[in-house]
């Protein structure tokens, strides 16, 4: 992740951070109202992270489970 593409949710961006972390990919997308996507390459699946969630700690803790259940593909 480039300077400029970070979330604007503190807690979606700290979430974000652990998922590359972790080994997989965020990509920055910013269409139609989502941020992003967090990829797990080996696997071939994705989270949709949105530009304003409803809940930036429910957010959060969408994408530290998928981080969790492919840290393991990595
Ligand atoms: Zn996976």
């Amino acid at each position: 992740m480039g300077l400029g593409d970070r979330h604007q949710k503190k807690d979606v961006e700290a979430a974000l951070k652990r998922a590359e972390a972790a080994g997989l990919k965020v990509t920055r997308t910013g269409k139609n109202h989502q941020w992003g996507w967090v990829l797990c390459c080996p696997c071939n699946r994705k989270h949709t992270v949105p530009c304003t969630p409803q809940s930036p700690g429910e957010e959060a803790r969408y994408i530290d489970r998928f981080t969790r259940r492919h840290a393991h593909c990595a």
